[in-house]
């Protein structure tokens, strides 16, 4: 039999394809060798916001006492969460397949290798032929090379750990560094982050990048800059540190080292060679604005090709192909005001260009900030704040950039960059009334432009 479409990988963008050509009347095929769902549902997004919230709880003692509970200590019990997420993503990897199966989707629990340019192979032998394949094979993290990696974990292990350690280095500054850094410090780990230059999550508004490495260090996280780890080994060290990480000048003992320095695509055995598939320098698939390769009857989406890895943009690359495929479409993606969170404590969410970015393309714009103590905190002892920064181009006036840091930020930057993306002005804000009290307000009543410098 030949399908109409075959799509090679099962996560968000491979199974949103998969199930919307199949719904349009297309015979289509997929293969998955792991779970249902890819990272984001088994390895990423999900669990790793489960394991957010239960990090953020311990600072609930304090508040609690200060609102007149008589909390003392909260016990904290990791198998119990990792069982507990072990249930949920069985569940969601059952939705995913059930999803699948009431569309039409044939699915194969297997890997897949293109054999030639237009046939593959299973992993049990099956050769499979399609009049289109779609390649939504996604990532997987990089292990640095150096001495001693074969200890380094990275975010694939992280989740099911045997025990907590007592102690973790996490290398990299990048979103998966930050948020795990949150959790295992928020679950009373001692946690170090190194980077190898002079800033974590590089790109983004760099004053927010500092308000949250402040915040995060007023936590208890440590940050080595312009550092990285050269070897690895095992500590004679007691105390449960475990290993012994040697710096440019220094060694120091941590019970676990993660790496979180990036993803690579999981071509591995993919046989792109075979398919006739170029690829950029970095191993990424090359596609044009239709998500087209070299080989014109394959396609790739996610985080296979060199675009933006957020899972929301996968499933819209899926959306936009398949509308493309089936109706007779041109429609491409536009890769800007994407809005993101880095799930860190505190969340930080924005969506817009950062300060930086904004004054390299616009002759002048306006920028305005906030930073306040949460309502909330304000009978305990927290010191932590809340930032906001607006950003606004002073010739068109409108709103080019918005970050928020604190409580709820994906929640909050998700309802405004409607307005954000819709090209809203300064004062259709300012026209808006705040719901009051609430930290969000903050956001329509910011009337202080600050000094030019
Ligand atoms: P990122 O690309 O975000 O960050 C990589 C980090 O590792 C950077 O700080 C980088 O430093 C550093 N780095 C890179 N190479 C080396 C090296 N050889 N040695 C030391 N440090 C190095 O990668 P992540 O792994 O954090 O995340 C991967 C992707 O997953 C992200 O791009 C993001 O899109 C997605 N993601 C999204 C999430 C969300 O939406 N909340 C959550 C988690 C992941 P430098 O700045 O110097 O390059």
């Amino acid at each position: 039999m030949i399908y109409d479409l075959f799509v090679i990988g099962g996560g968000s963008g491979g199974v949103r394809a998969s199930r919307l050509a199949a719904i349009e009347g297309l015979k289509v095929g997929l293969a998955e060798g792991w779970d249902i769902g890819g990272t984001c549902v088994n390895r990423g997004c999900i669990p790793k916001k489960l394991y957010s919230y239960a990090s953020h709880f311990n600072e609930e003692v304090e508040i609690m006492n200060s609102f007149g509970w008589s909390v003392n200590q909260l016990d904290f019990d990791w198998k119990a969460l990792v069982k507990n997420k072990k249930k949920e993503l069985t569940r969601l990897n059952g939705i995913y397949n059930s999803l699948l199966k009431n569309a039409g989707v044939e699915v194969f629990n297997s890997w897949a290798t293109f054999l030639s340019k237009n046939s593959i192979e299973l992993s049990d032998g099956t050769i499979i032929k399609s009049k289109k394949f779609l390649i939504a094979v996604g990532g997987e993290p990089i292990v640095p090379n150096i001495k001693g990696s074969e200890f380094i974990i990275t975010s694939d292990e992280a989740f099911d750990l045997e025990s907590l350690p007592s102690s973790i280095l996490i290398m990299g500054g990048g979103y998966i560094a930050v948020e795990f850094a949150s959790i295992f410090n928020g679950l009373g780990v001692e946690t170090t982050i190194s980077v190898r230059g002079d800033k974590v999550l590089r790109g983004f508004d760099e004053e927010c990048v500092n308000f949250l490495v402040n915040e995060m260090k007023k936590k208890g996280i440590k940050f080595i800059f312009n550092n990285s780890p050269t070897a690895i080994s095992h500590s004679k060290v007691s105390n449960n540190k475990e290993f012994n990480v040697q710096f440019k000048n220094d060694t120091y003992q941590f019970s676990k080292v993660m790496a979180a320095i990036g993803r690579k695509p999981m071509i591995k055995n993919l046989g792109v060679d075979k398919a006739g598939i170029d690829l950029t320098s970095n191993k990424s698939i090359i596609v044009d604005d239709f998500f087209q390769t070299s080989n014109k009857k394959i396609y790739a989406i996610g985080d296979v090709i060199d675009k933006v890895q957020l899972t929301p943009v996968a499933i819209n690359e899926a959306i936009i192909l398949i509308k493309n495929l089936t109706k007779n479409q041109c429609s491409t993606f536009k890769y800007k005001n994407i809005p993101t969170a880095i799930f860190s404590n505190p969340n930080m969410a924005t969506v817009g260009m950062s300060e930086e970015s904004a004054l390299e393309k616009f002759k002048e714009i306006d920028v305005y900030v906030s930073e306040f103590k949460p309502l909330k905190l304000t009978l305990s002892k927290s010191n932590e704040k809340v930032f906001i920064k607006l950003i606004v181009d002073c010739e068109t006036e409108k709103v080019i950039g918005l970050h928020y840091i604190g409580n709820d930020a994906a929640e909050i930057v998700q309802g405004f960059s409607v307005a954000i993306v819709s090209g809203l002005k300064k004062r259709d804000f300012d026209n808006t009334i705040g719901i009051h009290p609430s930290s969000a307000e903050e956001i329509v009543t910011l009337r202080e432009k600050r000094k030019k410098l």
